[in-house]
């Protein structure tokens, strides 16, 4: 889309969308240029102007500001995971395929079954996941903080030689969710799932499906800690996401902190202390914890 600014629209600070334009610099003004994002086709000089291209997707903006003695272009990309995303998978069958989001439809087609799975919720493009395997559910039921929601199923997608550890282990994920849902508000991906797969690396904070890779045994404090770790980012990570990683502590802090409150609402204030001095042992200050933004 083409289309010319008229100068009394340049006079303030000017926010335009998905535009290509050519602004006119005047003989001795400054042009200052930001790019984030999109393009800036800086002609000839001998033109004076300035061509301005913002990202067709609409996730791209445009900031044109004009004084008497400066032009100010700055180009800007909208921060922040996709807004939703959806993932057709095929696995052969008698593999079971799991992804991100909620499963929509299930189609077996000779030796294969193809899945489909939408997210209701935006996802950090880190947090999407695929899991296959020869998993078999290992079945909870949540039904909210208070108990009052209409129960539904949570599954930890075991590999079927650990299943019965699963089994135990799965046990403590209706608390969990309850303990961390009392304290930071109803698990945020109730519309899509909350669920586990087993995994050959330790784990991961997936949306809606946590990679669990740990060895089934609960530390001292009566939780196994890398269930209740990566699930506590679904809450600090994944429903609140830093704009900047220089603010990743708010991630991983929270996270921690996550696991001291569950002790505390678990086994009572004195253990909770103590866990705070536990995990304060891990805290060596040997650096800035933030370095710099935008990096
Ligand atoms: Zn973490």
């Amino acid at each position: 889309m083409l289309f010319a600014l008229a100068p009394a629209a340049l006079a303030a600070l000017t926010l335009i969308q998905q535009i290509d334009s050519t602004v006119p610099v005047e003989r001795g003004q400054r042009l200052e240029v930001d790019l984030f994002a999109g393009d800036v086709d800086v002609k000839t000089w001998s033109k004076n102007a300035v061509r301005v291209v913002a990202d067709p997707d609409g996730r791209g903006r445009v900031e044109i500001e004009r004084s008497a003695t400066s032009l100010s272009v700055r180009t800007t990309g909208r921060r922040g995971p996709p807004l939703s995303t959806d993932i057709e998978l095929t696995v052969p069958a008698g593999l079971v395929g799991l992804a991100t989001g909620h499963r929509v439809w299930e189609r077996r087609d000779g030796d294969t079954v193809t899945s489909r799975w939408e997210s209701s919720y935006p996802v950090n493009n880190y947090a999407l996941s695929i899991a296959v395997g020869p998993y078999v559910p290992v079945e909870e039921s949540y039904a909210g903080v208070d108990g009052t929601l209409p129960p539904r199923p949570i599954v930890f997608w075991s590999l079927p030689e650990d299943a019965d550890k699963a089994r135990v282990l799965w046990h403590q994920a209706p608390r969990m969710l309850a303990v961390l849902g009392k304290r930071f508000g109803e698990y945020p991906f109730l519309a899509d799932k909350f669920a586990v797969a087993q995994s050959p690396h330790l784990g991961m904070e997936h949306q809606t499906l946590v990679a669990y890779g740990a060895r089934f045994r609960d530390n001292p404090y009566n939780f196994d800690w890398l269930l209740v770790h990566e699930t506590a980012h679904e809450w600090w990570g994944n429903a609140i996401t830093v704009r900047d990683w220089a603010d990743f502590w708010i991630h991983e802090g929270f996270a921690v902190y996550s696991e001291a409150v569950l002790v505390n609402d678990t086994l009572g204030v004195d253990k909770y202390l103590a866990y705070m001095r536990h995990v304060r042992g891990f805290v060596r200050n040997r650096l800035p914890i933030v370095r710099g933004r935008g990096r």
